[in-house]
């Protein structure tokens, strides 16, 4: 056996920095030796600023303390989305972290809350979930300092990060465990002759070889597409956006512990309020609105003064054909793209890693290995291709041809059989492993109006008067636990001011 003995990291980017950070964290620098190389020339795409709550896991599996990277990346915590405006103009729903109601003895909340509202019950589901009813009224304490087995104790959150300071804070975590980092613009890519990659030629005139390679180098794909000429899955027949403006903003009150996602009239922008400044954009379908027009909008749609130049961001929804090919994986945006409705990116960036380091390889890059791996990868980007297809296929909206479009586009075909499913008897579909639980699809699909036709027959063994106090219980000691925390403003000041 050859044991890879040395990776290198393409691109600067939060891709490559965070990918830096689990190498250096998982091995020593004598086992294994990391360099990354990243060009100032090119620099990163400057945006990524929400996130899902395994980021979170990542923090804390690299061992970092939570309030010095807070204090540090300027950032806010993340309890969900709200939507505005995706079923129709006027409507608005939250799509919560964490868990919605608790089982009541054998039986599944939800079917529980299904029998409630076919007998008229009124309270919404959202009433049961902590973080909605937390975000609702702007609060927020940390779930693991609640008292245990108090509704809080197990909600979730993410956090709004500033996406440059991530990948700043990054860099000096890795460089201090050895990764060697190399400034230089790659102009070459020289490959062995069974076409695995041997070495990088610099603009310098260095050479920097590795036994394995990243390709972190986000739209470019410099290595994965440029030079071993694997090729890209675009779907936008189900995801019609491709393009973005995007533009920061002095922040104006106080930050509210969610993203906002609203739908507009040719796509949907977005607002994430960080420490110092919110960051906003407009993504939106180029066939039915020019960038000119879009940027107009976004500067319509944002409440604080602009800091930064609108930026144009045009995207190709869909992934790589492989992701792992010969002695290279693509990581981050060179790996594929899904629109940020979710903020589900740097996870992706975070389970190539982790797919990555399950089947970690020896210099043979064993086949089966290379298969399991593209495998577990493709499912995963499907997973979440299709919970934001979710979000546009419901729609009642038809007031213009983008939303005329959704509303009766093709949708994949398991995301088709999925919401049979789900309308038939509120039954999902779904792996324990999958970053979209039950709950987030409950949300959504409650959100756009679909309720299932019947309650499973099960819950008839459950005593109805007992059932409605149970529910009147749960939601009474979640809106009296919310009640009782500080704002998420004052959260902050007291213990997780930038530094
Ligand atoms: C509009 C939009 C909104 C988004 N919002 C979110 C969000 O809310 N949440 C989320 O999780 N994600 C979001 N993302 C995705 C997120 O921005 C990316 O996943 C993340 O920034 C990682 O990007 P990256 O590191 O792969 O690429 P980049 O940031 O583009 O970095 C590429 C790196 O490669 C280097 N490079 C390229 N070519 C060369 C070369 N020839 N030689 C040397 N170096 C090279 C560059 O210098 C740079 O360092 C969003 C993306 C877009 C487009």
């Amino acid at each position: 056996m050859k044991p890879i003995k040395k990776i290198v990291i393409v691109g600067g980017g939060s891709s490559g920095w965070i990918a830096a950070s689990i190498l250096a964290h998982d091995f020593r620098p004598e086992v294994l030796e990391v360099e990354l190389v990243e060009s100032e020339e090119i620099g990163t795409i400057g945006v990524g600023e929400s996130t899902v709550p395994p980021f979170v896991g990542l923090i804390k599996k690299l061992g970092i303390d939570e309030q010095h990277f807070i204090q540090n990346v300027h950032a806010t915590f993340k309890l969900g989305i709200e939507l505005p405006d995706w079923h129709q103009v006027g409507e608005s729903y939250f799509h919560p972290f964490g868990w919605i109601g608790t089982r009541l003895g054998v039986h599944d909340f939800y079917q529980a809350w299904l029998k409630a509202k076919s007998k008229g019950h009124t309270s919404e589901l959202q009433s049961f979930a902590p973080c909605s009813v937390m975000a609702r009224e702007r609060r927020f304490f940390l779930p693991q300092d609640a008292p245990p087995r108090t509704p809080l104790g197990s909600a979730g959150y993410a956090l709004h990060i500033d996406a440059s300071l991530v990948a700043k804070y990054l860099r000096q975590y890795a460089e201090e465990r050895k990764v060697r980092r190399t400034e230089g613009l790659v102009t070459e890519v020289r490959q062995n002759e069974d076409g695995s990659i041997a070495s990088l030629l610099l603009k310098s005139g260095e050479e920097v070889h590795g036994d394995f390679f990243i390709d972190c180098t986000g739209f470019y794909a410099l290595l994965i597409e440029k030079s071993l000429g694997i090729g890209y899955e675009d779907w936008l027949n189900y995801l019609p956006c491709d393009r973005a403006v995007a533009v920061q903003t002095e922040n104006l009150g106080e930050a509210v512990p969610y993203t906002v996602a609203t739908a507009r009239e040719e796509g949907w922008s977005w607002r994430i309020p960080l420490q110092h400044r919110t960051g906003n954009g407009y993504v939106y379908s180029s066939e039915y609105c020019s960038d000119d027009e879009a940027t107009a909008k976004l500067l319509s749609y944002v409440d604080g003064k602009p800091i930064t130049e609108p930026m144009i961001i045009p995207f190709r929804t869909g992934m790589r054909e492989s992701f792992w090919h010969k002695n290279c994986i693509s990581i981050g945006l060179s790996s594929g793209f899904i629109e940020p409705l979710e903020a589900t990116a740097l996870h992706l960036v975070m389970r190539g890693m982790e797919f990555f380091l399950r089947f970690y390889p020896d210099q043979d890059c064993e086949q089966v290995l290379v298969d399991e791996y593209n495998r577990y990868m493709r499912s995963e980007y499907e997973l979440i291709r299709d919970f934001i297809v979710l979000h546009y296929c419901l729609t009642d909206r038809e007031d213009t041809p983008f939303w005329k479009h959704c509303k009766h586009m093709d949708i994949p075909p398991g995301l088709a059989e999925k919401i049979e499913l789900f309308e038939a008897q509120g039954i999902l579909r779904q792996g324990d492993d999958e970053l979209w639980q039950a709950s987030s699809w409950q949300s959504v699909f409650e959100g756009m109006g679909v309720r299932p036709k019947k309650y499973s027959a099960r819950i008839d063994n459950l005593d109805y008067p007992l059932l409605e106090e149970k529910l009147q219980e749960m939601e009474m000691a979640i809106s009296g636990m919310a009640r009782r925390l500080p704002t998420h403003d004052q959260f902050i000041r007291e213990r997780f001011s930038a530094k």
